[in-house]
């Protein structure tokens, strides 16, 4: 058996990437056994609490997949395997960002508005190599973008380059362009001399004949997923209204799902938010202003939600009105009710940040904020963990450290279930088998 020390590991991770993918894949036989202080599983009860740690585990993998996890001494390790030291370490399943934008870029390092109308798709693009990658080293193997924010179809470009082994990054799920009403978006407040000719942030529709051609053509270009924005600040006083009526709404989750692809809503208006529910729409984004009789229809639907608590909390800081620890200021304060209410009344909490308004590779952020807004660390865990899988349709190949899954691994040093804050100490990120850190 050969021994490696985690330095050496280090040295070798990038190195070893590009040659294993370089030959087309040849990682198929290798037989890894990744040593930890401890392994949490994502496994949980009758009443859906996730196990303690496991001290003394180990994990076993072939090739990109996860062959045994359990006691050290009772595992059967076949000859030639590749012990891997962690000392001090948690491993558990690499974590899921459900809800990003890796086209975009903090709004403090340039406006939302300037990024649509003024960076080219390529500059973008490039810039979205450098957040993929560190995503990935940040522990976040698979993640789910919610839209490129005026850039088109990149995310399906990048996507393809993940896959093929040019680039470092999470799995993807795409949703390509993303749909707003005509008129529900931006950006806008410009003469209307010129404004038919501004680009959106996302694509336009109106009426049943051009939801079913926008639907389908977003589909025809790579999307995974459609998303919609069930309301927005369109209102007369700009206030948040619904953008869609309950039978367009419909419309794009029949044509979607028609297709085998969920519908997600950016919602953040009880009745944008009942909308969505009624349509059909696998998950629900933001939410700030659910209600009881929200939560209820939620949980009844079966409907996932992604309170996207570090959106807000971040623009926040950016402003210079908040840091992080302070007490909280009013807006975070109701966002932070309503976190717990819907936790409460048992809806299925989803970790989504809405990484892309703060940096890439800050995605732990999220899962710090549900600790601070009521969730245990491991309730924040299994999100990013059991639940992102489970709202993805994965959970057969992602999210839980079983045999036969997908090796996606990772690991913190101390226990995160004790402390969230150890998701930042990431010592190893392995993505089907192969490790990147
Ligand atoms: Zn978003």
């Amino acid at each position: 058996m050969r021994r490696l020390h985690l330095a050496a590991c280090l040295l070798l991770a990038l190195p070893m990437v590009a040659s294993a993918q370089g030959r087309g894949g040849t990682t198929s036989d290798v037989v890894t056994l990744l040593v930890p202080a401890r392994v949490w599983d994502g496994s949980v009860d009758k009443k859906g609490v996730a196990d303690k740690p496991h001290e003394g585990w180990a994990v076993l993998i072939r090739g990109e997949r996860i062959t045994a996890v359990g006691p050290r001494d009772q595992l059967n390790i076949p000859d030639g395997a590749t012990t891997v030291e962690l000392p001090g370490t948690t491993i558990i399943p690499g974590l899921i960002e459900g809800h990003s934008h890796l086209l975009l870029h903090p709004y403090n390092e340039t406006s939302w508005d300037d990024q649509v109308l003024r960076e080219p798709e390529a500059l973008r693009t490039a810039r979205a190599v450098n957040h993929a990658k560190a995503t990935l080293l940040a522990g976040f193997t698979t993640m789910r973008d919610l839209g490129t924010e005026g850039a088109g179809y990149a995310d399906v470009g990048l996507k393809a380059a993940i896959n093929q082994g040019i680039i470092s990054g999470p799995r993807l799920i795409v949703t390509t362009r993303a749909i707003v009403g005509l008129g529900e978006y931006g950006p806008r407040g410009f003469s209307t001399d010129i404004s038919d000719e501004i680009p959106q942030g996302a694509e336009e529709v109106s009426g049943p004949e051009s939801i079913g051609r926008v639907v389908r053509d977003q589909i025809k270009h790579g999307a995974d997923w459609i998303k919609v924005y069930a309301d927005y600040r369109w209102g007369p006083s700009g206030e948040v209204r619904p953008g869609f009526t309950q039978d367009e709404l419909k419309l794009i989750v029949d044509i979607a799902n028609s297709s085998g692809r969920p519908v997600v809503a950016h919602a953040s208006s009880e009745e944008g938010m009942r909308r969505a529910i009624l349509a059909g729409v696998r998950s629900i984004e933001h939410g700030d202003n659910g209600t009881p009789a929200v939560w209820k229809l939620m949980k009844e639907k079966g409907v996932y939600f992604c309170p996207t608590v570090a959106a807000g909390e971040s623009q926040l800081e950016q402003r210079g009105g908040y840091k992080m620890g302070e007490l909280l200021p009013p807006s975070l304060k109701a966002k932070q009710i309503t976190t717990k209410a819907a936790l409460d009344a048992g809806v299925k909490i989803c970790n989504g940040s809405d990484v892309g308004v703060f940096s890439h590779g800050d995605n732990a952020k999220e899962l710090e904020l549900l600790v601070l807004y009521g969730l245990t660390p491991s309730q924040a865990l299994l999100a990013a963990t059991v639940t992102d899988a489970a709202m993805l349709g994965m959970e057969d190949r992602i999210g839980s450290i079983k045999p036969g899954l997908l090796a996606d691994l990772i690991a913190v040093t101390g226990d995160p279930t004790q402390d969230i804050t150890a998701l930042r100490k990431v010592q190893l990120v392995m993505k089907g088998g192969i490790r990147y850190r």
